[in-house]
């Protein structure tokens, strides 16, 4: 019973995912959209759309992959095979479970890796992307592991510590802790992991640092750093992004997006990151996150130790790492279904922080030159399928939000445009 639950929906899932992809490819317009015609030439349209097309291929094959591994590992009797193994070394419980999630992580690392490489090296090095060296590729992915392991192990240590002692009463306890981490790392991310990839420095005195400054002073809104990142030395490919809050906020701005921008464009880009701020879009994300962890903790409780899910598995002997896993497995639905409903949320965000930057600096113009510049830039698919936006887009389309700020012309006063 369980077991066809899961596995339909794993294949659906699949399916739709597979379909929505197709749809997509079919959806790609020969024609460059008119309101697009002053920053695409014919070729460099084209050119995005080979990257669209390259850039699914290789999401299919390894989605295709990573599905077939899934249903191998699951039907050769994977999962009661590596708990024998991890049986036979006689750890203590929380140890044995911290070694049995680490080795599927791991395994699912390396079945990840060849995709990342080929993107990196072939497609973005094909589409002129790249900066990243091979050293730098590595150094950044044992830089990862070895982040995600700790964060990951000492996680996956607090929760079945926790259930070995509470029992399943644990779950409550093990959400207030996991929301308690993460309040933390809002914290130090910024400050510790971040800078661990890329270097900050001040954005230089000038137009632009004055500029941004008294924007923010207008808008009331207390900036403690104004950086500038590198990030020219992986991609060309430009970003801006502002972390911290209370009186800890910092804005970065990539170098590339700097080179490729003008002030106005820039000014526009940091208003609409500062209105996601203003429209507390950022603390409704993270109360969204913790409310989907307090689910997920609440169903584990109920799910974790019915004999039919180890049973639907091929597990002999119950324990609650192995529950973790199998639990984590059999809710992908629920999650797939609460990942589409965060990015509808998402994206109607992102309408919001363009009006507030358009409204503020009392003109949508430079903000839809920055956002078609990015999109030429990145090569970004100027008609993806409504179905694929559904499922995956945390951003509207680009011509939506372009269309959405022409609207707001009629409708700003011409008082503001000063
Ligand atoms: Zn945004």
């Amino acid at each position: 019973m369980i077991s066809g639950f899961v596995l339909c929906s794993l294949i659906g899932y699949y399916l739709l995912d597979t379909l929505a992809k197709l749809l997509n490819l079919r959806n790609l317009e020969t024609r460059v959209p008119s309101e697009f015609s002053d920053v695409y030439d014919e070729n460099r349209y084209r050119r995005s759309q080979g990257y669209t097309r390259t850039n699914t291929w290789c999401e299919l094959v390894a989605s295709t992959t990573m599905l077939a591994s899934l249903l191998a590992f699951w039907f050769l009797g994977g999962f009661e095979g590596l708990d024998l193994l991890i049986r036979g070394l006689k750890l203590p419980n929380t140890f044995a479970g911290l070694l049995y999630l680490g080795a599927l992580c791991v395994a699912r690392e390396l079945l990840l890796l060849p995709f990342a490489i080929y993107h990196t090296f072939v497609i973005e090095q094909r589409y002129g992307f790249n900066r990243t060296t091979a050293g730098t590729f590595i150094v950044d992915r044992l830089k990862e592991w070895c982040i995600s392991g700790l964060l990951l192990g000492g996680f996956v240590l607090i929760v079945l510590t926790l259930f070995a002692s509470f029992g399943l009463r644990a779950w409550i306890i093990a959400w207030i802790s996991t929301a308690a981490v993460s309040v933390i790392l809002m914290y130090l991310a910024p400050k510790i992991i971040l800078p661990l990839f890329f270097k900050f420095s001040p954005v230089p005195a000038g137009n632009l640092r004055e500029q941004v400054t008294e924007f923010c002073f207008r808008q009331r809104f207390p900036i403690r750093e104004l950086s500038v990142i590198d990030g020219s030395r992986r991609s060309s490919k430009a970003n801006a992004f502002f972390t911290g809050f209370g009186s800890n906020k910092r804005i970065a701005l990539y170098d590339t997006l700097i080179n490729n921008h003008t002030v106005p464009e820039l000014l526009a880009v940091l208003a609409h990151e500062i209105g996601h701020f203003k429209k507390h879009h950022i603390i409704q994300h993270f109360i969204f996150g913790q409310l989907n962890l307090f689910l997920l903790f609440l169903g584990a409780s109920f799910c974790i130790s019915r004999p039919e899910l180890f049973k639907a598995f091929g597990v002999t002997t119950a324990s609650y790492y192995a529950g973790l896993t199998l639990y984590g497995i059999s809710i992908r639905p629920v999650a797939v279904l609460l990942g589409i409903l965060a990015n509808f949320w998402s994206r109607k965000h992102e309408f919001e922080a363009d009006r507030f930057a358009a409204e503020t600096l009392g003109d949508p113009n430079p903000l839809i030159q920055a956002l078609k510049r990015l999109s030429k830039d990145s090569l970004s698919n100027l008609t993806p399928h409504p179905l694929l936006v559904g499922l995956h887009f945390t951003h509207p389309p680009v011509l939506a939000r372009v269309l959405a700020l022409r609207n707001l012309s009629g409708q700003l006063k011409p008082g503001d445009e000063a």
